[in-house]
């Protein structure tokens, strides 16, 4: 089924209650450390000796002034059993929801790399701005909660910042896996989704929750209805296409600068 169109969900963070002050505390969520450190780098930020978060969580948080900013990228880190990124929806909501307690953004910035759809338009090296995002692995198919299970969500919205980056736009899908089973490629399509990934939805379920204006950037590392296998293809463009995310925020935070939440 396809999702609604949750205008409520945008509307609460999109009205005339949306702050009119400039921005003052952008956070970053990142979940893969490779996509991270080109911009701790280049905002120069540096990792927090004292955690705002529980003890013994991997959780990181990077922090820095930048122009006018205080920026905070965090990321769930490394997982405290198997040592990988701890990427998915789950440690996403969890760092996303401590964070917005620990550092009370004034905007959410979910980046990260995403696969893409060629026949939506998609090229590896693409970065889109997510209008829309939605589950696509929450079957649940009894009335209504059907529609939570897709859990439909409006980004915040920023039609200047699309148009002065030049910025693709186009919907978001997420589920936790990384391939794709023919029930999660239906659900795919009814959601009109451009391109998918693993923690956006979970990231604007809660930044709907607390009322933080999110946005969602996404770089294609991977063509889905492609011929090359997703693994292999991601890993491949991984690191170059990290480079065009991180120019990409780059450009955001220098377009933000000075700006409040409504001028976006
Ligand atoms: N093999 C990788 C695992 C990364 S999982 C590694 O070596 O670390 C994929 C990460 O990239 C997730 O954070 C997800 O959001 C994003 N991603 C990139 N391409 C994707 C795709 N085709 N489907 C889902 N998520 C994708």
């Amino acid at each position: 089924m396809a999702p609604p169109h949750d205008d409520k969900a945008a509307a609460e963070v999109n009205d005339d209650s949306t702050p009119k002050r400039p921005i003052s505390n952008v956070l970053f969520i990142i979940a893969m450390q490779t996509e991270a450190s080109p911009l701790v780098n280049k905002f120069q930020l540096v990792e927090e000796p004292e955690s705002v978060f529980p003890k013994g969580v991997p959780w990181v948080r990077y922090y820095g002034k930048y122009k006018d900013l205080n920026i905070n990228i965090v990321c769930p880190g490394k997982d405290k059993i198997l040592g990988v990124d701890s990427v998915g929806t789950v440690s996403a909501s969890l760092l996303t929801y401590a964070s917005i307690q620990a550092l009370q953004p004034d905007l959410i910035i979910n980046a990260g790399t995403a696969g893409g759809f060629k026949a939506k338009g998609a090229s590896i090296g693409d970065v889109f701005l997510a209008s829309d995002i939605a589950f696509h692995d929450r079957r649940i198919p009894i009335p209504v909660f059907d529609l939570y299970g897709v859990g439909s969500r409006q980004a915040f919205s920023t039609p200047n910042l699309a148009k002065e980056l030049n910025l693709k736009v186009g919907k978001l899908s997420t589920g936790d896996s990384l391939d794709m089973c023919p029930q999660d490629e239906a659900a795919i399509v009814a959601n009109d989704a451009t391109v998918k990934d693993m923690e956006g939805a979970a990231i604007a379920y809660v930044a709907h929750l607390l009322e933080v204006p999110a946005i969602f950037l996404k770089a294609v590392t991977d063509i889905i209805d492609g011929d090359k296998p997703t693994a292999e293809e991601f890993l491949q463009n991984l690191a170059a296409v990290t480079a065009a995310l991180d120019l990409a925020a780059a450009q955001v935070v220098d377009f933000i600068n000075g700006k409040s939440c409504s001028e976006l």
